[in-house]
């Protein structure tokens, strides 16, 4: 066991997280620490962070960094940079200076690697050239629907196989919630920016149900969803239909979501999913034959048994099905997945080939003129790696923007939802959260509508 002492700091979170990145989490402690170093806590594996007891938290990362570095022999991308949102100091830096010194400035202050670096002003530059200024007094809106046809191994979300009559049950209280909801929208004079339908697998529900959800949504919020960024997942193609789709396109959906996570029938039975590649080609063909304007495909880094040649193919295939988005997912194995259970330091192995798929990724999809436009980081993920999101030239979506910006309310629908409420004034935002349990939410469906008030406070 580790033990780090660091010396002048408030509280030792931030180092905490920076430690998680080289050494298991039994394996080291940190400890915030006022004062000279004294010897007898000094025996073995002890250290002393700091000892000249400077009050600039990003220079006593970087020591302390170096010192992880030194331990492991590690030197992990993001250098010091441990949030999930590492745009948002790079975006900060443009305000004051180019983005080419953006790039400099991150290199020092954080540590992170010139790759790294430069993939962010890739995102700034997009992002500073296709993006609107933050309405912030707009707002988003997230609905769940937690429900999947089985449930992947890496899945960590609140995601259910449930029989169809749940799905109605469920469904009955949703709408109830988005009238309740669109009500007081409509006595706030509240209005959307974009509105996203994720999950679980929103295209579980049949093709009736998505028409009485989209129409109460249209309804009671008083828009037409043609006027703004509506996107519907359908992540699993095992429960794409035709029809379905055909619903989705004529009651204004212009964006929706096919998530292959590989092209590799092998990969997809092991992740636990019960279709095949095929079924994905054939999601996509029934998209573009019904016209759908924009289509996101996620794929996977890291996934169980793939090399990088594996992950090659899976995106050459992807690129060439012609998808407008395209999502690099580093894997994340967090707290509740199967794969977690199994091996709790999954997310340790397989740096370096995931390193491999990401730089080839960006190759690939930068060649094939596609552009990364947002960026996220989240807990557990191999080699504390990133998800992107790429887009063609003004394709992307302003769902995904604006909830890394952290600057516009989301309101959050159904079981699993997490909403936030912004308040411009402090430049704060306050979380709102639904239950994730689908049965509990409608067992304490009267709290979850009561939970709405709290954004009109
Ligand atoms: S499709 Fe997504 S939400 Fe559904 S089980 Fe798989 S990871 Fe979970």
């Amino acid at each position: 066991m580790y033990r780090f002492y660091i010396n002048n700091i408030d509280d030792d979170y931030h180092f905490m997280e920076l430690a998680r990145v080289f050494l298991p989490d039994d394996g080291f402690e940190t400890i915030a620490y006022s004062g000279k170093p004294v010897a007898h806590l000094l025996g073995t594996d002890s250290y002393f962070v700091n000892e000249k007891g400077s009050n600039d938290r990003e220079e006593v990362k970087r020591e302390f960094y170096e010192l992880l570095s030194g331990i492991t022999g590690m030197r992990p991308p993001w250098g010091t940079l441990t949030g999930v949102r590492p745009l948002k100091p790079a975006l900060e830096i443009c305000k004051e200076s180019s983005v080419s010194d953006m790039e400099r400035i991150m290199t020092e202050r954080y540590l992170m690697s010139s790759r790294k670096a430069s993939l962010l002003a890739d995102i700034a530059d997009y992002q500073l050239s296709h993006v609107t200024g933050i309405p912030w007094e707009k707002a988003s809106m997230y609905i769940g629907i937690p429900f999947c046809p089985t449930r992947c191994a890496y899945c960590s979300f609140a995601s259910n196989v449930a029989p169809a009559e749940e799905h109605g049950i469920y469904l009955e209280n949703l709408l109830k919630e988005v009238s309740y909801a669109g009500r007081l929208a409509g006595e706030n004079g509240t209005q959307l920016e974009s509105i996203y339908i994720g999950g679980g697998t929103p295209t579980t529900l049949d093709s009736l149900q998505l028409e009485m959800l989209i129409n109460r949504v249209s309804g009671a919020f008083g828009i037409d969803p043609y006027s703004l960024e509506f996107t519907v997942e359908a992540g699993r193609p095992d429960t794409i239909t035709k029809e379905k789709l055909e619903t989705l396109k004529r009651l204004g959906i212009t964006r929706i979501s096919i998530n292959p996570q590989s092209m590799k029938d092998k990969t997809l039975k092991l992740i636990g999913r019960d279709h095949k590649a095929d079924d994905i080609r054939k999601g996509f063909h029934i998209a573009r034959e019904t016209g759908f304007e924009v289509i996101n495909a996620d794929l996977i880094a890291g996934l169980p048994e793939e090399d990088a040649d594996d992950f090659e193919s899976s995106l050459r295939e992807i690129i060439y099905l012609g998808a407008e988005n395209i999502t690099i997912h580093t894997l994340s194995v967090k707290r509740g997945s199967r794969l977690r259970e199994s091996d709790p330091a999954y997310f340790r192995h397989n740096t370096e080939t995931v390193s491999t798929m990401l730089d080839l990724s960006r190759e690939m999809l930068s060649s094939a003129g596609y552009r990364p436009y947002y960026i996220y980081r989240q807990k557990h993920q191999i080699g504390a790696l990133e998800n992107v999101g790429w887009c063609l030239p003004g394709k992307h979506s302003i769902y995904n923007i604006r909830i890394m910006e952290d600057k516009q309310t989301v309101i959050g629908l159904g079981a699993g939802a997490v909403g936030k409420v912004y308040h411009p004034g402090e430049d704060r935002l306050e979380r709102i959260a639904n239950v994730s349990n689908y049965k509990i939410y409608s067992e304490r469906f009267d709290e979850m509508i009561s939970r709405k008030d709290e954004y009109y406070k």
